[in-house]
């Protein structure tokens, strides 16, 4: 038995078996999630596609609605967030930011309007360009950021007219089941539904043939498999993935204040962003100073169990991951990279690895090739700007990148040949809803957020009327 359950049809359903959901702060289970069957899965999509009849034809009806799931989740902190800490690992006064944090998404999508264009009216011919909605909406979501990441799709996929059948990752399903419960009262039923499972769930939402759009979130390996899985039927697809981001510091930064920041963007929620600074580049001249300085910054971090006053930051999410940096970190010392501070995991139980500092590493170490995803940070050296753009771009990572610099016009310059959906300078992790989210090359197909973030929920039909 689990006090969690799927939602379908507006109701609460239990499956007929559950799994274990580990608190990475401790390694041991605390709750259990609804497993659900296929056919529970079928219910699911025929509840949406039931509810799509009528909800795609009140515009108003749907602005408000996600108005008053907004003021849900305004006030929903106290119930979801001691959940999402205890299944995520983050500090609990960020997990409440992120319930804030979809209600702002909620709202942002409310009052955005559908484009409508009218391309021809003359004595002949009146000939519109609108946008339609596509039905159903496979969401999948992962385990860093389960809510505001559902709230980039919901919002969205509900405003241009479309239903949902959303999946969190399992490894952080409690939070979002309970979002979804909650949403209930502002949404009729069927309009939004939510199951968990394994894996194998989401290749069963990818290949079901109800679905017209699979929005995904999650990592290129998986993406790739959903892309392929969506092809044969031709669903539209946006897949939003991994990143390896660049943060490259110019000769002219202030190496201080820079590597006060680049700390702040590398580490937040532990390192586990798609879109944190995953490898720094700093003039060979500057290493020390950045080295040292955001090598003290994180051995003054304090990490533990979310749930605790005080905590900055939280473990590892998962085994599998923890696994992974433990793994990347080995490498990286074992191919000759000097430890500033950190290096090992944390003598507690737990997901806890310390925040690592990495210099003497470059390209062909994995830390530096791959998406760590964790408290680990290499820093790289290098000689002159042309040489480091293209360092920087000589992957198939695309997602985001930024450029540091004391000449805010000389680092955009630099920041514009990124190859990366997302160019900062001066700053990195800055994301509002108004504003594209997406990746170049393996980061990603399409864009959330902002008017694109919209249009990619609806179908372009041309409405063409003869006169006379
Ligand atoms: P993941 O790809 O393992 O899982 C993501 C989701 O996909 C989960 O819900 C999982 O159950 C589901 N899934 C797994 N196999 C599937 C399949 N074959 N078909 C359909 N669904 C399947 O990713 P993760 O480990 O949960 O998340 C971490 C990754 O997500 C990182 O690479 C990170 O960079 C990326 N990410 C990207 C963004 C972005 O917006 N670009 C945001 C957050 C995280």
């Amino acid at each position: 038995m689990s006090d969690f359950n799927l939602i379908i049809g507006g109701d609460a359903r239990p499956a007929a078996s559950t799994f274990d959901v580990i608190n990475p702060a401790t390694g041991e289970p605390w709750a259990q999630a609804p497993d659900a069957s296929k056919e529970q899965l079928d219910e699911a999509f025929s509840s949406a596609a039931k509810a799509y009849i009528d909800w795609r034809t009140d515009e108003d009806a749907r602005r408000e609605a996600l108005r008053a799931c907004a003021n849900i989740m305004f006030t929903a902190g106290g119930d979801l967030g001691p959940i999402l800490t205890k299944e995520q690992g983050k500090p609990l006064s960020q997990a409440n930011v992120e319930c804030l944090g979809a209600g702002l998404w909620f709202n942002y999508f409310a009052d955005l309007e559908v484009p409508q264009e009218v391309i021809q009216d003359d004595d002949n011919v009146f000939a519109e360009v609108v946008r339609r909605p596509m039905g159903v909406v496979a969401a999948i979501t992962p385990w860093n950021f389960p809510l505001i990441l559902a709230s980039w799709k919901i919002g969205p996929a509900l405003r241009a007219g479309n239903t949902i059948v959303l999946k969190p990752s399992p490894f952080t399903p409690l939070a979002t089941l309970k979002m979804v419960e909650k949403l209930q009262a502002a949404l009729p039923p069927g309009v939004l539904n939510c199951v968990t499972g394994g894996d194998e769930l989401g290749k069963w939402m990818t290949s079901h043939p109800v679905p017209r759009k699979v929005s995904f979130t999650g990592s290129v390996a998986t993406g790739k498999h959903v892309a392929a899985s969506a092809a044969p039927d031709l669903k539209r697809v946006t897949l939003e993935l991994g990143g390896n981001d660049p943060a490259i510091v110019l000769d002219d930064a202030n190496p201080t204040e820079v590597a006060e920041k680049i700390f702040a963007q590398a580490f937040a929620n532990t390192g586990q962003i798609c879109s944190a600074i995953k490898r720094v580049y700093v003039p060979e001249s500057m290493q020390d100073e950045v080295v040292s300085v955001i090598a003290s910054k994180a051995a003054a971090a304090k990490f533990g169990d979310g749930m605790e006053d005080g905590v900055e930051y939280g473990p590892i999410n998962n085994k599998p991951q923890f696994e992974r940096v433990k793994e990347l970190v080995a490498d990286a010392k074992a191919k000759g990279a000097t430890v500033a501070t950190g290096g090992d995991v944390m003598d507690r139980p737990g997901y806890f690895f310390q925040p690592t500092v990495l210099s003497n590493v470059t390209e062909g170490v994995r830390i530096v090739d791959e998406e760590q995803f964790g408290p680990a940070l290499p820093i790289i050296t290098y000689r002159d700007e042309s040489e480091v753009i293209d360092r920087a771009n000589a992957t198939m990572f695309g997602l985001s990148g930024s450029v540091w610099s004391g000449d805010p016009e000389r680092g955009a310059k630099v920041a514009s040949q990124l190859e990366c959906g997302t160019a900062w300078v001066n700053t990195h992790l800055q994301l509002s809803p108004a504003q594209p989210f997406g990746g170049f090359k393996w980061s990603g197909l399409g864009v959330e957020n902002g008017p694109w973030g919209l249009a990619a929920f609806t179908e372009i039909q041309v409405l063409y009327k003869a006169k006379g």
